[in-house]
C-alpha cells in the first residue's frame, strides 16, 4: 500500500472506506430508483420579463425516494457523473420531458410552453446523444422546436472539437442550445462565443447580487448588451425579489426564473399554473 502524507495507510482510512462504500450504495440505488421510475423531473416558469407571461419551464430532477422523501439533485447527480450512470438518468429524463412536451402540445398546440432540459458534461459528449434525441422526438412526436438544451460552459470547453458538431446536430433538429450558468466558468466570453449557440443563462450567483453588489450588477449589465448584441436569447434564474426583476425588465434582459414567480412545480402543479396563465 502507498504511504499517505499523514503516515496513515489509505486503505485502512475508514472514512474513506466509508465513502466508496456509500457510493457503491448510491450508484445501486439510483440503478433501482430508474426502474422504479422514482426520477421525476419537476418544472420551474420560465417568464418573459416584458409582458410577464410563462414562456416555457426548465426541468429540474427531484428523486422521489419512498422513504427519504424528495431527494434535490445536489444529493445525486454530481455522483452519477462520475460513472456512466448518468447517461441513463439523462437518457430517461429526456424521454420524460419529451413525454410531458406532447401532453402540453396536445392541450396547446404551438403555442405550448417549451422544456429545456440539463446536459451533464458527459451526456453532451456522448456521441450516442443524437441517436437519442431522436428516438425520443420520434416516439413522443414532439418537435424539435418544443424543447431547449442547457449545457454549462466548462462541458462545452472540455470537448470542444466534438461538442461543435453536436451543436450543429442538435440544433438542425430545431432544439435551441442554451448556455447555464454563464460567467461562472474560467472561459474567456470571446472564446465560448464562438459556439454557434442561441442562448445564455445568466447564473443566480450574479442575480441574487443586483443592486447589492457593484461589482455582479455591472457583469449582469454587460451580460445583457452582449446578448443584445448577438441576438442572443438571455434568461436570469434565481430572482427572488421584485426590485430585481424590475431592475433586469428595465435593462432589457428578455426571460426571468425564480421563486418571485414560482417554485420547480411537479408535473400536475405545472399543468395547473399553465391553466391558471391560459387566456380566457
Ligand atoms: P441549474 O441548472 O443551475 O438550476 C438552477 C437551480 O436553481 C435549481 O436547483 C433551481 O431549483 C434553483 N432555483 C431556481 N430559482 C431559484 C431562486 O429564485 N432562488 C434560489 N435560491 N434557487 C433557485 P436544483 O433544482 O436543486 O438543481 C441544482 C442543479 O442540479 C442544477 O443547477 C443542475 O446543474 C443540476 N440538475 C438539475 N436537474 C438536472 C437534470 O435533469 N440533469 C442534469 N444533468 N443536471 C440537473
Ligand atoms: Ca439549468
Ligand atoms: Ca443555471
Ligand atoms: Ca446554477
Amino acid at each position: 500500500a502507498k504511504e499517505q502524507g499523514g503516515g496513515t495507510f489509505a486503505h485502512f482510512d475508514p472514512t474513506m472506506r466509508h465513502q466508496a462504500v456509500a457510493r457503491l450504495r448510491l450508484e445501486a440505488d439510483l440503478v433501482t430508483a430508474l426502474r422504479r421510475d422514482e426520477l421525476q423531473l419537476f418544472y420551474q416558469p420560465i417568464m418573459a420579463l416584458g409582458e410577464r407571461r410563462l414562456m416555457g419551464f426548465e426541468g429540474l430532477v427531484r428523486w422521489i425516494h419512498p422513504k427519504e422523501g424528495v431527494i434535490p439533485p445536489s444529493q445525486f447527480i454530481e455522483q452519477a457523473e462520475e460513472s456512466s450512470l448518468i447517461l441513463d438518468i439523462g437518457a430517461h429524463l429526456f424521454n420524460q420531458a419529451c413525454a410531458q412536451a406532447a401532453r402540453w402540445r396536445r392541450l396547446l398546440g404551438d403555442g405550448a410552453p417549451t422544456i429545456s432540459v440539463n446536459l451533464s458534461a458527459r451526456q453532451f459528449a456522448d456521441p450516442a446523444l443524437i441517436r437519442l434525441i431522436d428516438s425520443a422526438m420520434a416516439s413522443h412526436k414532439v418537435p424539435g422546436k418544443a424543447l431547449k438544451l442547457e449545457v454549462t460552459e466548462t462541458s462545452i470547453l472540455a470537448h470542444a472539437d466534438l461538442v461543435l458538431n453536436q451543436i450543429h446536430a442538435i440544433r438542425e433538429r430545431g432544439l435551441a442550445v442554451v448556455i447555464d450558468d454563464f460567467g461562472t466558468g474560467y472561459s474567456s466570453f470571446s472564446h465560448l462565443l464562438q459556439f454557434p449557440i442561441d442562448g445564455l443563462k445568466i447564473d443566480r450567483r450574479f442575480v441574487a447580487q443586483i443592486g447589492q453588489d457593484r461589482r455582479s450588477t455591472a457583469i449582469v449589465d454587460a451580460m445583457i448588451t452582449l446578448a443584445r448584441s448577438l441576438e442572443l436569447n438571455l434568461v436570469a434564474e434565481g430572482i427572488e425579489t421584485p426590485e430585481v426583476a424590475n431592475y433586469l425588465t428595465a435593462h432589457g434582459c428578455w426571460g426571468g426564473q425564480g421563486y418571485l414567480f414560482d417554485r420547480p412545480l411537479s408535473a400536475e402543479a405545472a399543468m395547473q399554473r399553465l391553466e391558471l396563465a391560459l387566456p380566457e
